[in-house]
C-alpha cells in the first residue's frame, strides 16, 4: 500500500487528491492531506459569521473565470462542478469588471470553498486539519514528515501544494535536496499582498446598492467590494447579508507587517467614505493575504517541479503556473501525470 501525503488543502491539493484517486482507482493507495488551517479552502476560503454560521463570505477568490483557451481542455471539470450545483453562471451585476470576448464567469452558491470540499470528498483522502508541516526528513527510503504540534508519520510520496515561500521555510532534508538552480528559481517566484474584510449582518438588514460587486479605482485603500450573498445569488430573509472588501495591493504591501487589529479600522474608515450609509455589521473578520496572487511564476510555468525521485517529492500550486482555477487544474494534472509514472 503506497502512502501519499499531500501538504495543503487548497484547490491544488484537493484536486491532486481527487485526480490521483481516480487515476489509480485500482491500485492500493492511501492518501492523506495535512493542512495547517482549521478548515479546507486555502485562498479559496469561505468564512462564517460568529453569530450565524449560515451567514458566510468568500474572503479570497471571488468567482471562477473560464478563459477561452481552457474552455475545451478543462470542460470536464466545469461540467462536473456545474452538474453537482457547486458552480452556477454569474448573473449578478459586477460594476467595473473587464468584459472579454469568450470569457465566462461562475459563482459558487455555497461559497468558494465548496469547490475544494467537493474534490476532498471525491478523493476519499484522510484529512488532518491543524497539521502544519515544518520538517521533512529521509528515513529508511521514505519521507518522515513532522508538524510543529509534535505529529509525525512516514510516506512514500510527498506532494507540496503550499505557496513557494512556505516551501522554502521547510526544515530537514527537504531543504538540502533543493539544488542551487531550483532554489534560485523558487526564490524568484513572487506574490502580491492584500487584506480582505468580511462584514456579517443580522437577518433582515438591507444593503441598498444597485450592484452585487464593484471594482473601485478612486480609493487609496479599497479595490473591490462585494455584497457577497448577492454576488452568489442567494438572498434569503432568514440569513443576514455579508459584504467583502479587498484592499489594493499597494495598501496591502504598505501595511503588510502591521497588526490586523490596527489595519481593520483603517479599511473600515475608507469603506465609510465609499458607502456612507452602510449599516453597522454584527461582526467583522479581517484577513491578511501575505501570498495573494502570483505576480511572477516559476520559470516556464511548468505546473510542478520534482525535487526528489526516490522517494518521490514534488511541488506544485499556482506559484508554478498562474493564480486562478484553471492554473490550479493545470498544476494538479501535471503533478498527477508525474506521480502516475512513479507509483
Ligand atoms: P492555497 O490556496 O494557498 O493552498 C495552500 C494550502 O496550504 C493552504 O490551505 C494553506 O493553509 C496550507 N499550508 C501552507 N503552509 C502549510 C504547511 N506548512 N503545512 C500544511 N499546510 C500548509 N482565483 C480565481 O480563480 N478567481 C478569483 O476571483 C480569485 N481572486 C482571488 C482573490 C484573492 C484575495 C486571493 C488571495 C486569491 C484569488 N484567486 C482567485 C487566486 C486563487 O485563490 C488561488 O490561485 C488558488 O486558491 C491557489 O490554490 P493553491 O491550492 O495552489 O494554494
Amino acid at each position: 500500500m503506497a502512502r501519499v501525503l499531500i501538504v495543503g488543502a487548497g484547490l491544488t491539493g484537493s484536486l491532486c487528491a481527487a485526480l490521483l484517486r481516480r487515476a489509480l482507482a485500482r491500485r492500493p493507495l492511501q492518501i492523506a492531506v495535512w493542512e495547517k488551517a482549521r478548515g479546507a479552502g486555502g485562498r479559496m476560503s469561505t468564512s462564517r459569521s460568529a453569530h450565524d454560521p449560515r451567514c458566510t463570505a468568500d474572503l479570497g477568490a471571488q468567482y471562477i473565470t473560464r478563459e477561452p483557451e481552457y474552455a475545451q481542455k478543462h470542460q470536464s471539470f466545469y461540467e462536473e462542478l456545474l452538474s453537482h450545483g457547486v458552480l452556477k453562471p454569474l448573473t449578478a451585476k459586477i460594476e467595473g469588471m473587464a468584459i472579454k470576448e469568450g470569457v465566462e464567469n461562475f459563482v459558487t452558491p455555497q461559497g468558494i470553498s465548496s469547490i475544494v470540499k467537493h474534490y476532498l470528498n471525491e478523493s476519499g483522502a484522510e484529512i488532518f486539519f491543524e497539521h502544519p508541516v515544518t520538517r521533512i526528513c529521509l528515513k529508511d527510503g521514505k519521507w518522515e514528515v513532522c508538524s510543529n504540534t509534535g505529529f509525525m508519520d512516514q510516506f512514500d510520496v510527498v506532494v507540496l501544494t503550499i505557496p513557494v515561500p512556505q516551501i522554502l521555510q521547510l526544515q530537514g532534508d527537504v531543504a538540502n535536496i533543493i539544488n542551487r538552480s531550483q532554489r534560485q528559481q523558487l526564490e524568484s517566484v513572487s506574490y502580491s499582498s492584500r487584506y480582505a474584510l468580511g462584514l456579517f449582518y443580522e437577518a433582515g438588514t438591507q444593503i441598498d446598492v444597485p450592484w452585487a460587486a464593484q471594482y473601485i479605482s478612486s480609493n487609496p485603500c479599497i479595490r473591490f467590494i462585494s455584497i457577497d450573498n448577492k454576488k452568489r445569488n442567494i438572498e434569503s430573509p432568514d440569513i443576514g447579508p455579508s459584504v467583502v472588501v479587498h484592499t489594493s495591493v499597494p495598501f496591502g504591501i504598505e501595511h503588510l507587517e502591521w497588526d490586523i487589529e490596527k489595519v481593520q479600522p483603517l479599511i473600515l474608515e475608507h469603506l465609510k467614505d465609499i458607502m456612507p450609509v452602510l449599516p453597522e455589521p454584527a461582526s467583522v473578520k479581517c484577513q491578511k493575504w501575505r501570498y495573494s496572487q502570483v505576480t511572477k511564476a516559476f520559470l516556464g510555468s511548468p505546473g510542478q517541479i520534482t525535487l526528489n525521485m526516490q522517494p518521490f517529492l514534488v511541488c506544485g500550486g499556482d506559484g508554478f503556473i498562474h493564480s486562478n482555477f484553471d492554473g490550479c487544474i493545470e498544476s494538479a494534472m501535471s503533478i498527477v501525470a508525474t506521480l502516475k509514472s512513479s507509483l
